[in-house]
């Protein structure tokens, strides 16, 4: 695979440049040549006389281009207007289609199932380059479409640059179709021996906290947390709605996550509410994150990947680099990225509206992202021809004050959501430890106390009942047994006067005092609660303890009456114990 790289700035220019190519390529079919046509020019009429005199010099040659935000030729920002490259295959089964639609919300659907099956019916289709004007709100519809192309297929691509939000400037064009603003054009490519591998390099790092969106519609980002998305930027970073917002927030964008994967989204505009129009639908993502961009980390991760990219030895590389990223790092100093690919392959490209590249099944819209396809043809015979540079040792990369202060707060808040997370941790054992009896994890006489108390003067609540169980003869139990056998006898009836009690939903059961319980049964009349009060005597009197074997417990029954005081229902299930306990013991009384 060979690639010849033009630029121009008149269709009369490109008329030359063409015939100059053509003596260069002269023996190549038509079919093996793909022309991809970039224009930092939104002058459709011009555009489309480079097209015709592309088809006077090379007829029936398939191109597919778009409008750019500047051109990538030979690894840097080209200083001209056009950009034509010329990718020759040299593979005999090496094949290429090029499609182009009209696009919109409406027709989206349709337009991409016809791709689809095309790719899919095609076997020989190894990748699909796309371009497409963006539409202001949201392509996902167009992304998830895309991901019902078989999955080996690679697809990659950009987004028509526009000249101002909102307007329909942007084109693509393609052998298909003149120049058409509101259009996608594809280019299906396949053969043998061709092989692509791609990849996504942004070098922005996630900064702080994770947070919730809170309100978003298609590309509008309102609230994270309850308040607006602006905020976000006011409090952590001090950036104001200024001038220069759109700047400061290149620095810092957003980093949300899709299909498992980062993708950063920078704003475009500030809304007077403090909303956020985002360059690329951020509805679906739930969590967001701030991320940082400083020259020194973003550079080691471009190199990194370099020198990853500089083993496949491709031979070519395609590039769709964000215009944000253009923006960022200004025209001076925009082509330090890039230039160190075309120390291993021809590379060129353009400036993109929004980056797409499918990730294992799905196809992503990124922003401020550098998408590289890495291709080449393995050809038998062919020599590979390593070219030697000078790599960098990537593991003694540079680390930035930025990334180490980046690192810093990442680590803090981690500690400080850790040290959170103890800190509720220990407040509810606290609250729990406070109404709790320690022994036998029944209710406290506080709660219970309160908790019958609650239930004071609420006329709705009149018919809750009480029932006060004491243990019969227990000091005798203490005495002969021991403190210990004691206690296992207290625990073993407060086990099963929780289980019996829960027959009533929102029953509570307290420890009074000693070896006295009592059970509060709310919207419970007096035969259900003396049910359960002779089910708790009966129960517990078959209980064989180990050595002071089967005991006995008497219980006082009553219903609180109509805006009675908790003082006169607890005297009288007191009194109701005591009966029982004056009638021979081993009884419910029911007073
Ligand atoms: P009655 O049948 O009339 O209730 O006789 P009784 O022996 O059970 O008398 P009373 O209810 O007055 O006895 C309470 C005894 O319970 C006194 C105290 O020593 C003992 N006690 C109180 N709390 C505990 C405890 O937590 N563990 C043990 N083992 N004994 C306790
Ligand atoms: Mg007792
Ligand atoms: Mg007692």
């Amino acid at each position: 695979m060979k690639q010849y790289q033009l630029s121009f700035n008149s269709a009369e220019e490109a008329g030359k440049e063409f015939e100059g190519l053509l003596g260069q390529t002269g023996h190549a079919e038509k079919d093996r040549l793909l022309f991809q046509v970039f224009s930092g020019s939104m002058d459709k009429d011009a555009v489309n006389r480079i097209a015709e005199a592309l088809e006077a010099v090379f007829p029936g040659a398939h191109y597919v281009g778009c409008s750019s935000c500047g051109n990538i030729i030979h690894g840097d920002l080209s200083p001209d207007i056009y950009a034509v490259t010329c990718t020759e295959f040299e593979d005999p089964t090496a094949r290429i289609e090029t499609k182009q639609y009209h696009l919109g919300i409406e027709n989206v659907d349709s337009v991409i199932r016809e791709v689809a099956h095309f790719a899919n019916e095609n076997l020989w289709v190894k990748a699909i380059m796309l371009y497409t004007t963006v539409w202001e709100t949201s392509m996902s519809s167009l992304c998830s479409e895309l991901d019902k192309v078989r999955s080996d297929v690679q697809i990659l691509g950009g987004g028509a640059f526009n000249e101002a939000l909102n307007s329909s400037s942007s084109f693509v064009l393609s052998d298909g179709g003149r120049a058409a603003d509101h259009s996608i054009v594809f280019a299906f490519i396949g053969g043998d021996a061709l092989s692509i591998r791609t990849r996504y390099i942004s070098g922005w790092k996630p900064l702080g906290k994770e947070m919730e969106i809170t309100k978003a519609k298609g590309n509008i980002l309102q609230e994270i947390e309850g308040i607006s998305a602006f905020e976000t930027y006011r409090r952590y970073l001090k950036i104001e709605n200024d001038d220069t917002f759109l700047y400061n927030t290149l620095e810092f964008p957003y980093l949300i996550r899709y299909h498992g994967i980062g993708i950063l989204r920078h704003p475009q505009e500030c809304l007077k509410d403090g909303s956020l129009v985002m360059a690329s639908d951020v509805e679906r993502a739930g969590k967001i994150r701030l991320a940082y961009g400083d020259p020194v980390t973003i550079m080691e991760n471009v190199f990194q990947n370099v020198a990853q990219i500089r083993k496949e030895e491709p031979d070519v590389i395609a590039i769709f680099s964000c215009a944000g990223r253009k923006a960022f790092w200004g025209d001076a100093e925009i082509g330090n990225e890039t230039r160190a690919f075309q120390t291993i392959a021809p590379s060129s490209g353009f400036y993109t509206l929004s980056e797409f590249l499918r990730t294992g099944e799905y196809v992503n819209q990124h922003n401020l992202t550098l998408v590289i396809a890495s291709m080449k043809e393995e050809l038998e015979g062919k020599k590979t021809k390593r070219r030697q540079a000078e790599e960098k040792d990537v593991n003694a990369r540079r680390v930035s004050t930025v990334e180490r202060l980046a690192n810093f707060i990442e680590e803090a808040t981690r500690e400080l959501e850790a040290a959170n997370e103890q800190l509720s941790d220990m407040n509810q054992k606290l609250s729990d430890m406070a109404v709790t009896d320690g022994m036998t994890r029944l209710y406290n006489r506080t709660e219970i106390q309160r908790r019958i108390e609650e239930s004071d003067d609420q006329t709705d609540r009149a018919t809750d009942s009480l029932i006060m169980i004491d243990i019969d003869n227990f000091k005798k139990i203490n005495d002969t047994f021991g403190h210990k056998e004691g206690d296992a006898v207290i625990c073993t009836l407060a086990n099963l006067m929780k289980e019996r009690a829960c027959e009533v939903s929102g029953a509570s059961v307290g420890r009074w005092g000693g070896e006295e319980f009592m059970i509060l049964l709310p919207a419970c009349d007096t035969r259900k609660a003396l049910g359960i009060a002779e089910k708790i005597r009966k129960e517990f009197s078959a209980i064989a303890f180990p050595q002071c074997g089967c005991r006995t417990i008497s219980l006082g029954v009553t219903q609180r009456q109509a805006g009675e005081s908790a003082d006169s229902l607890v005297l009288r299930v007191d009194r109701a114990l005591y009966e029982a306990k004056n009638t021979g013991k081993n009884r419910c009384v029911c007073l």
